[in-house]
């Protein structure tokens, strides 16, 4: 019986097969919010080391009682008031969504730490309830915080609406693929969760985020 964590890992080298990716193109990073910390041990004892956290509190409670080699991706809303400790304790922050925020970002980061990378959260959907920038800002504000010393801005970052279909899936993320691609600079496309995978890989992500599919076993 394979784990949920070796069948996820299965189906991501399947789907960069079947849509001609280069073999480990797509990096997992596994989703732990409302996860206990065992549950976060035993995946890292089976080889995971790119964690994602939505939830600053959750997540510092969480850190120091896990392995100091796991790399910290910071996933979820951002207030200005948490950005100091976002920037001491994270590797990475996907959700990245106005420049005030990266600013303070790059303020806070601790000089001993290399620079934070960061992904801008794009409103591809242009849901109201959904935070991320707008397709027509995007370009501008990866140049403005590319001025940031302390930041490095390596891609974007979308959560589409929700949908079963396929095909709409494919056309969200090929649009925020057609804006990174427009921009040479960046080398990461953070999209794809439990439920749209595939569909993220085919149209070029790098990181995808995944939860539910490693922690209840559902695919
Ligand atoms: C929860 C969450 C995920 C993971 O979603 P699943 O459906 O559980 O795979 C990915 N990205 C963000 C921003 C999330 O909040």
């Amino acid at each position: 019986m394979p784990t949920p964590f070796t069948h996820l890992k299965q189906r991501i080298n399947e789907f960069e097969k079947k849509y001609a990716r280069p073999t480990h193109s797509v990096q997992l990073l596994a989703v732990g919010k409302n996860q206990p910390i065992e549950k976060l041990l035993s995946l890292y004892h089976e080889g995971q080391r790119a964690f994602g956290e939505n939830y600053l509190q959750e997540a510092l409670q969480k850190i120091p009682l896990l392995p100091s080699d796991i790399i910290w991706h910071f996933i979820g809303p951002i207030q200005s008031n948490k950005t100091r400790k976002i920037a001491e304790h994270f590797s990475w922050v996907h959700s990245v969504a106005s420049f005030k925020i990266a600013k303070r970002l790059s303020d806070q980061r601790p000089s001993h730490l290399p620079p934070l990378n960061i992904c801008i959260e794009v409103n591809v959907d242009q849901e109201e309830t959904k935070s991320g920038v707008n397709i027509t800002d995007v370009a501008n504000l990866v140049s403005q915080c590319s001025t940031l010393p302390n930041i490095h801005v390596r891609g974007l970052m979308t959560i589409p609406a929700a949908t079963d279909d396929f095909i709409k899936q494919c056309l969200t993320f090929k649009k925020l693929a057609e804006i990174s691609h427009n921009i040479p600079t960046l080398d990461t496309l953070s999209m794809g969760m439990s439920n749209d995978l595939e569909a993220a890989i085919k149209e070029g992500a790098t990181i995808v985020r995944v939860g539910r599919a490693l922690f209840s076993g559902a695919s």
